[in-house]
């Protein structure tokens, strides 16, 4: 678990000890934050039949503890974990637990039709346990019907049921699905603190939360440095258009890391320090040039947040070929 995840995780423990935890709770924060994380753990603390209360010392170290009723022991924070052996947690890890439902939708939305779902499953009685929890990860994605569909179930909780939500674009919620839950904002340090919370000691002054999923996922980090590569080879020689119009329209960061691409490459123009070892190869563009493709990613950026049915194949195609002007441009420039 991220270390900055376990004072949320201490509130929720004392939450659910006390009977007092929402109905209904939202998760939200950058992207990479933990929300899905603490809502998994959240969940099969509420759904295990043998739950543990592990004491937090003063260290920020757990030790594992009998619980027993001193009154000093009631005080010092603590934080239940699932025991992990009994028979809801074996299903729970396989997701076959049948008193939980996690919506996952194959578009690029959550259509209302799986919001019904959800709202039948918490009318039907609980098969095994007598808690029944749902989860609604990038509940953003929701589409305006499936979100009031979901406003219904949650005015109306039935008995022992718990709705969490999880978004990293809280605002593109609907404030009254926000008005109904509560929220809890994760906040990871940044800076320093970001790296060293990954064992990374790195010589980015610039780290900050954008780069979460790089930092704590080695394959990506390792794809993106390969992205990264084939753009400044793209605006010197037009190479590796084809895999760089794949990343933008197939993969879910290909527009933030070209901004990310684009941006350092501007830092370096203006010699602000950058990663050691990033920005040898393109000399060539001016900060006028880097200027205009900037703005060219950030209109083409808020097609793909504004438009409904935009088309992100023909857009990126589009986004490449003017990059390649701007840059031909330069090229022309110096020739006469
Ligand atoms: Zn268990």
């Amino acid at each position: 678990m991220k270390t900055w995840l376990v004072t949320i995780q201490q509130q929720l423990s004392r939450q659910l000890r006390d009977n007092k935890l929402p109905h209904a709770l939202l998760f939200s924060g950058v992207e990479g934050a933990g929300q899905e994380e603490i809502a998994q753990w959240l969940i099969n603390v509420l759904l295990c039949q043998n739950v543990k209360l592990n004491h937090v010392s003063g260290e920020g170290n757990s030790n594992e503890v009998e619980h027993n009723n001193s009154s000093d022991l009631k005080q010092a924070p603590f934080i239940l974990e699932p025991c992990g052996q009994c028979k809801t947690c074996k299903l729970f890890a396989k997701n076959s637990y049948p008193d939980h439902l996690t919506i996952i939708s194959d578009k690029k939305n959550i259509g209302v039709e799986l919001i019904r779902d959800l709202s039948y499953f918490f009318e039907k009685t609980a098969h095994i346990g007598f808690m029944k929890t749902a989860l609604v990860n990038q509940a953003d994605t929701m589409t305006i019907s499936a979100a009031n569909a979901l406003l219904k179930t949650l005015e109306e909780p039935t008995t022992n049921s718990f709705i969490i939500l999880t978004t990293h674009n809280s605002d593109l919620l609907l404030p009254t699905i926000i008005s109904r839950c509560h929220e809890f904002e994760i906040r990871p340090p940044v800076g320093k603190a970001l790296l060293a919370e990954f064992g990374q000691q790195g010589d980015d002054p610039f780290v900050n939360l954008s780069h979460l999923t790089e930092l704590s996922n080695e394959e990506t980090a390792v794809a993106f440095v390969a992205f990264r590569d084939k753009v400044n080879q793209y605006l010197t020689s037009f190479e590796y258009r084809e895999d760089i119009l794949k990343t933008l329209t197939e993969y879910q960061y290909g527009y933030r890391w070209l901004e990310k691409v684009i941006v350092n490459l501007m830092r370096n123009q203006y010699t602000w320090p950058t990663v050691v070892g990033e920005n040898k190869h393109v000399a060539a563009i001016n900060k006028q040039q880097l200027w205009d493709i900037y703005n060219l990613l950030l209109q083409a950026n808020a097609k793909l947040k504004t438009v409904v049915q935009v088309n992100k194949q023909f857009l990126s195609e589009k986004l490449l070929a003017d990059i390649s002007l701007v840059v031909q441009n330069n090229a022309q420039t110096v020739e006469e």
